[in-house]
C-alpha cells in the first residue's frame, strides 16, 4: 500500500449515536482510544444550540431533555438521503427537532441558535462532530491533525459515502479513505486477536450500532484482510429498539391516564433516554423499571418491562438482522460452518437475544465477545490511517480488499437495471460495458445511472443522468463504451466513450442533485470557521466571568473577617466595596458585557485589593 500521507492521521467511528476517535501508537505497537474532555472514550454525535452557544458531544447530550427542539442527533441517518424517503418521513415523527424539505428535496434542519433561526444540512452536524473527534485526537497529541480515515456502514450508498465525505470537508478534515466498518473492526479483530494468522480464517463481522446494521464475511491470512461479502441496512439499529419501547410507553401513558404525549418534544426526549437506559439493563438483567418526576402535564410516569417483553416488542426486528446474516453468507460463498470466528461489534450487539439467535445460527459456536464493540471500528481506522501515512512509527504490513455493498448499472429498455458492476466485487474496480443505439438515427442517448438489488432499474437507487450525443447511424451500429469506476473509498465515477471516424468523448457525472456543491461546501467551511470563532469568543467570556466570580469570592472571604477588615483603611474599605459592588452588577449584567470588560474589570480588582493588602503586611512588619 502507497504511503501518501503525512501523518499524524487519526481514525474517527462517526457513529449514529455515538463518535470514537483513535490514532495508531508506533512506540507501542496498537491504536490508542482517545479519551474526550470529560474522560469518555466515545463522544455523543450530538449538536446542540442554545441562546447563547453551540454545544457538541457530552454537553449537547447533557441538556438534550431542557432543549429537545435544537438539540440535534441521527445526522447519520439523514445524510445522503431525501427528504421524501419513506424511512425520513418515518423518523421525522419521532425527532423532537424540526426537519423541513430544502432545495432538491435534500433534508434541513431547522435550530433556533441565538435567537435566530438557523438551517443545516446533515453534511453541516456531522462535520461538527468530525470538528469534536479531530479536536479531541488534536488535544491528546499536542499537534494539529489533517488527515483521517472516517468510518461509514458497508451498506451506505454512493450518496450517502460522498455526503460523508462532504461533512470531512466542511469540518477542515481531508478524509484520506472511507473504509466500511464491519471492515475496520475485522482489522481490530485480526490484529488484537489474530496477530501474525497464518492460516486461512473465515471471520463473520457482526456489527449492530445505534442506526446501523452491517455485517461482512472475511478471508484472514498472513496479513491480507479480503472481504467476501457484504450486507446489511444502513436504517436498523439501536434507536429502532428504543423507539420500539418508547412507542410501548406512550400507549400505557395513554391507558393509565388518557392522555398522549407523543407530541410533547421534551416528554418524548425524557421518555425515550430512560428507556435506552432500560434497554441497556435489560442486556443483564431480566426486567428494568422506568421512573420519570412529571412526565407530561405533571404526572409523574413509573413502569416495569421485561426483558421478555422487549425482545417481543423487537422480534421481527431481530429476525430481519437474522436474514441479512443469511443472505452475507450466501453471497459470500462461505458455508455456516466454515466460519471460523463470528465477532460482535457494535452497542446493541450486547443484546442477549441477538447473541443467542446468532449463536443457534452458527450451531452454538462461541461468540466473539473479546474486542470492545464500541471502540473497534475506530481502532481499525486508525491502523488503515497509519498504514497510509508516511512518517508513523508502523511496522504492519498489512493488505486490505473490500468489496462494493451494491449493484451498479444503467437503464436499458424497458426499464431493465443492466448491471455493469456486480455487488460484492473487490474495489478498486473499473468495468466497462458497450451500449447501442435503439432507433434508427438516433442522435442522442440518455443515460440513468443506478445502484440497487431490483430488476427494474426505477426501483433501485438513481444516482445521476447524462445525455450523450452521436452521429446518426443505422439502429445498433455505434456502440457507446460506458466505463463504472470505483475508487478505495467506494465511490463511483461514470464516463461514456464513443469512437467512431476517430471522434472521442468522454462524459463523466460529477454532481448529482442532492450532493452538495463545491460552492455549497466552500460556504459551510466558511460558516464553520465562523462557528468556531463564535465557539472560541463564548469560552473567552465564560473564562473571563469564571475568572471574575472566583476573584469576587475569594475577596468576599477575605472581606468577611474581621482580623483583615480592621486593618484596612475606610478609604481602601471604600474602594474595595463599591468594586465587589460594580463586579456584581457586572456579573448580573453578563449577557450584556464583551469577555475583554471582565478581563479589565478583574485587572481593576486586582489592583486595588492588592495594593490595601500590601499596606495591611507592610503595617505588620513596620510593627514588627
Ligand atoms: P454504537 O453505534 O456502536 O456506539 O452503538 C450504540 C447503540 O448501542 C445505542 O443504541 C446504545 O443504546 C446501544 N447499546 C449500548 N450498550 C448496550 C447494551 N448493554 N445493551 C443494549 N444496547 C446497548
Amino acid at each position: 500500500m502507497a504511503k501518501k500521507y503525512k501523518g499524524p492521521a487519526i481514525g474517527i467511528d462517526l457513529g449514529t449515536t455515538y463518535s470514537c476517535v483513535a490514532v495508531w501508537q508506533g512506540q507501542n505497537n496498537r491504536a490508542e482510544i482517545i479519551h474526550n474532555d470529560q474522560g469518555n472514550r466515545t463522544t455523543p454525535s450530538f449538536v446542540a444550540f442554545t441562546d447563547s452557544q453551540r454545544l457538541i458531544g457530552d454537553a449537547a447530550k447533557n441538556q438534550a431533555a431542557s432543549n429537545p427542539a435544537n438539540t440535534i442527533f441521527d445526522a447519520k441517518r439523514l445524510i445522503g438521503r431525501k427528504y421524501s424517503d419513506p424511512v425520513i418521513q418515518n423518523d421525522i415523527q419521532l425527532w423532537p427537532f424540526k426537519v423541513v424539505a430544502g432545495k432538491d428535496d435534500k433534508p434541513e434542519i431547522r435550530v433556533l441558535y441565538k435567537g435566530d433561526e438557523k438551517c443545516f444540512c446533515a453534511e453541516e452536524i456531522s462535520s461538527m462532530v468530525l470538528t469534536k473527534m479531530r479536536e479531541i485526537a488534536e488535544k491528546f497529541l499536542g499537534s494539529t491533525v489533517e488527515n483521517a480515515v472516517v468510518t461509514v456502514p458497508a451498506y451506505f450508498n454512493d450518496s450517502q459515502r460522498k455526503a460523508t465525505k462532504d461533512a470531512g470537508a466542511i469540518a477542515g478534515l481531508n478524509v484520506i479513505r472511507i473504509i466500511n466498518e464491519p471492515t475496520a473492526a475485522a482489522l481490530a479483530y485480526g490484529l488484537q486477536k489474530r496477530a501474525n494468522c497464518v492460516e486461512e480464517r473465515n471471520i463473520f463481522i457482526f456489527d449492530l450500532g445505534g442506526g446501523t446494521f452491517d455485517v461482512s464475511v472475511l478471508k484472514i491470512k498472513n496479513n491480507l484482510f479480503d472481504v467476501k461479502a457484504t450486507a446489511g441496512d444502513t436504517h436498523l439499529g439501536g434507536e429502532d429498539f428504543d423507539n420500539r419501547m418508547v412507542n410501548h410507553f406512550v400507549m400505557e401513558f395513554k391507558r393509565k391516564h388518557d392522555k398522549d404525549l407523543s407530541g410533547n418534544p421534551r416528554a418524548l426526549r425524557r421518555l425515550r433516554s430512560a428507556c435506552e437506559r432500560a434497554k441497556r439493563t435489560l442486556s443483564f438483567d431480566t426486567d428494568a423499571t422506568i421512573d420519570i418526576d412529571a412526565l407530561f402535564e405533571g404526572i409523574d410516569f413509573q413502569s416495569a418491562i421485561t426483558r421478555a417483553k422487549f425482545e417481543q416488542l423487537n422480534l421481527d426486528l431481530f429476525e430481519k438482522c437474522m436474514k441479512t446474516v443469511e443472505s452475507c453468507l450466501t453471497d459470500s460463498k462461505v458455508n455456516k460452518s466454515s466460519v471460523d470466528d463470528v465477532v460482535l461489534v457494535g452497542g446493541s450487539s450486547r443484546i442477549p437475544k441477538i447473541q443467542q439467535m446468532l449463536q443457534d445460527f452458527f450451531m452454538w459456536k462461541d461468540l466473539c465477545l473479546s474486542i470492545n464493540p464500541d471502540e473497534a471500528v475506530a481502532y481499525g481506522a486508525a491502523v488503515q490511517a497509519s498504514l497510509l501515512c508516511e512518517d508513523t512509527e508502523n511496522s504492519l504490513n498489512l493488505v486490505l480488499r473490500d468489496v462494493t455493498p451494491l449493484s451498479l448499472g444503467m437503464l436499458v429498455r424497458g426499464d431493465v437495471m443492466s448491471v455493469v458492476i456486480p455487488r460484492n466485487t473487490q474495489i478498486p474496480v473499473k468495468m466497462m460495458h458497450n451500449y447501442f443505439t435503439v432507433k434508427d438515427d438516433q442522435s442522442n442517448i440518455f443515460f440513468r445511472v443506478y445502484e440497487g438489488e431490483r430488476l427494474k432499474a426505477t426501483e433501485n437507487n438513481l444516482l445521476g443522468s447524462f445525455n450523450f450525443s452521436i452521429p446518426p447511424a443505422p439502429r445498433g451500429h455505434i456502440p457507446v463504451k460506458v466505463c463504472f469506476s470505483i475508487d478505495v473509498d467506494g465511490i463511483l465515477n461514470v464516463s461514456a466513450k464513443e469512437e467512431t471516424g476517430g471522434n472521442e468523448k468522454d462524459i463523466t457525472i460529477t454532481s448529482e442533485k442532492g450532493r452538495l456543491t463545491t460552492l455549497e461546501i466552500e460556504r459551510m467551511i466558511q460558516e464553520a470557521e465562523n462557528f468556531k470563532k463564535e465557539d472560541m469568543k463564548f469560552m473567552e467570556k465564560v473564562n473571563a466571568l469564571n475568572g471574575l466570580d472566583d476573584y469576587l469570592y475569594n475577596m468576599r472571604k477575605v472581606m468577611k473577617d474581621d482580623s483583615v477588615t480592621s486593618m484596612l483603611n475606610s478609604l481602601d474599605k471604600m474602594k474595595i466595596n463599591a468594586a465587589m459592588i460594580k463586579g456584581k452588577r457586572l456579573i448580573d449584567d453578563k449577557q450584556e458585557q464583551e469577555a475583554f470588560v471582565f478581563v479589565e474589570f478583574q485587572r481593576e480588582l486586582e489592583s486595588i485589593f492588592e495594593s490595601a493588602m500590601e499596606k495591611i503586611n507592610k503595617s505588620y512588619s513596620d510593627e514588627d
